[in-house]
């Protein structure tokens, strides 16, 4: 199933982010997500999908949401942008020109991260050394 290697990427993604901050009280609230058209993910089952893996995670409780990217192909006959569609081979309307060039549509990529953390307030509250 397409989704569920998807969403594999995704946490692997979500994990090495965590490293990277090297803050383990981040608290993800919202995972912002672009998905094209193109990369035959279904928006609905990508969120399904990701609700069930992060049970139980450190992600539990997290939401996805995702912005859908349109299928834009250029004519490299005149230029000119359309929609692909596969009834006829994605070729371009314009010029009867077969798909070259895609404009967008292929992406998949986290666009944010909403989160909290308790970093901050974790250092206010830390005990200050009394001086003598
Ligand atoms: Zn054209």
């Amino acid at each position: 199933m397409h989704e569920v290697d998807m969403t594999k990427c995704l946490l692997i993604s979500l994990n090495e982010w965590r490293d990277r901050r090297e803050d383990t009280s981040a608290m993800v609230e919202t995972v912002h997500l672009d998905v094209g058209r193109f990369t035959c993910v279904e928006p609905d089952q990508l969120v399904t999908t990701y609700n069930a893996a992060v049970q139980g995670t450190w992600l539990d409780g997290s939401r996805l949401t995702i912005t859908e990217i349109p299928f834009v192909g250029r004519c490299l006959i005149c230029n000119g942008t359309y929609d692909p569609v596969p009834e006829n081979a994605y070729r371009s309307p314009c010029c009867d020109n077969p798909l070259e060039e895609i404009v967008s549509g292929r992406e998949l990529r986290i666009r944010s991260i909403d989160y909290r953390s308790d970093a901050a307030a974790a250092l206010e509250s830390a005990p200050i050394q009394r001086q003598r």
